[in-house]
């Protein structure tokens, strides 16, 4: 027989896939999720809509409705935006439509592993640069990167994942300045930072800006996100989304979370910064820890102890985190999200007793 992977490009082979350990604990901090769910006057207003809406017909080609509310939300042009599902999607799509064998991604690293597989399972050369030894993004070797080899895309995610730096507004409008390449920022917790490049949009025609309803929107089961560029940039992008990609009941969640925003969504994206700050704070006085501050609902953690071993011994305490220390500069690092206050609690007690030995 011959070996079916022969058929498989050697390149896409030595990946390792993006996956995730299917561990279950009562307390979830592993994937950066609001750990409140939708509120209940968001569920019922969506299920009370899509239980007066015919379930047996498509949804519509363009989601109109939903880019419009999108378009008040964001303060961008409706024609500005395509709506996906899950920003990973919408990820995938820019790639496909931008990238190639001979084409070169430039990312940092340690950050969202998808860039990185996507860019290479499209045949891409991926150029990384690593943070700062503090964790932070480096402008300056970011910016002699670009003027040097004017990458095709270049990707930058604020808040990143799984550090939780930003680049400010003028670093980020020195990079946009230097190249007319693509940049692409993705804003999945840019709630969390109030901090967004979309007014960028305007004056940077090769600006790309990604978001989420996965975090602070609090639907990641419903899979939505959204893509915002010049409208000329976006009719290309749409042309790699699937037909109906979002469906009626996602769609509609989408909307109505939109609608309640500010009432119910809000509330709880203060008290989940107001958490991590405390959790900054409790973190820092346990001895032979090293929280790095955060802009998102998430943080990373330097550890004496290692941290595997943080890991197995939060999971017997029924405290599931993230078990970074494969990706690069994080070997003594893990992450975990910020849960709710009594789920705080549990994890500094648990770190406590861990660090005291
Ligand atoms: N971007 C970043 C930085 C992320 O961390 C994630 C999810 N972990 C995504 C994009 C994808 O989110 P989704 O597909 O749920 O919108």
């Amino acid at each position: 027989m011959r070996d079916p992977l022969e058929n498989i490009k050697p390149r896409v082979r030595d990946l390792r896939p993006y996956s995730l350990q299917p561990d279950r604990a009562r307390v979830k901090l592993n994937q950066n999720e609001n750990p409140w769910d939708a509120p209940i006057e968001i569920k019922q207003e969506v299920l009370r809509r899509v239980a007066d809406r015919a379930w047996s017909r498509y949804p519509e080609f363009v989601p109109e409705r939903l880019h419009e509310r999108l378009a008040e939300h964001c303060g961008w042009t409706p024609e500005g935006i395509v709506a996906g599902n899950g920003s990973n999607e919408l990820i995938q799509a820019l790639l496909m439509v931008t990238i190639g064998a001979g084409k070169r991604v430039l990312i940092n690293e340690p950050t969202f592993a998808l860039y990185r597989q996507i860019a290479t399972v499209l045949g891409a050369e991926v150029v990384s640069l690593p943070l700062t030894p503090e964790l932070s993004y480096d402008v300056h070797s970011l910016k002699s990167e670009i003027q040097s080899t004017n990458p095709d895309v270049t990707i930058i995610c604020s808040p990143n994942n799984p550090t939780g730096c930003v680049i400010n507004r003028p670093d980020l409008v020195s990079l946009l300045r230097k190249t007319t390449r693509l940049v692409v920022v993705d804003e999945a917790y840019f709630e969390f930072s109030d901090q967004t490049a979309v007014p960028l949009l305007e004056q940077y025609s090769n600006l790309v800006v990604l978001r989420t309803f996965s975090k602070a929107m609090a639907l990641a089961g419903l899979r939505v996100g959204y893509l915002l560029a010049v409208p000329e940039l976006v009719r290309e992008v749409s042309k790699a989304v699937l037909p109906y990609n979002v469906n009626i009941v996602s769609q509609t969640a989408a909307e109505v979370a939109i609608e309640m925003y500010k009432s119910k969504l809000r509330p709880l994206i203060r008290l989940i910064n107001a958490e991590r700050d405390r959790l900054f704070v409790e973190l820092k006085r346990i001895p032979g820890l090293n929280p790095v501050p955060s802009r998102a609902n998430f943080m990373v953690v330097r550890s004496s102890i290692d941290p595997k071993q943080v890991f197995t011994e939060l999971l017997k305490k029924g405290i599931l985190i993230r078990d970074v220390s494969g990706y690069p500069m994080l070997s003594e690092y893990f992450r975990f999200s910020v849960g709710k206050p009594e789920e705080n609690d549990l994890l500094i007690n648990a770190l406590r007793e861990i660090c005291r030995g």
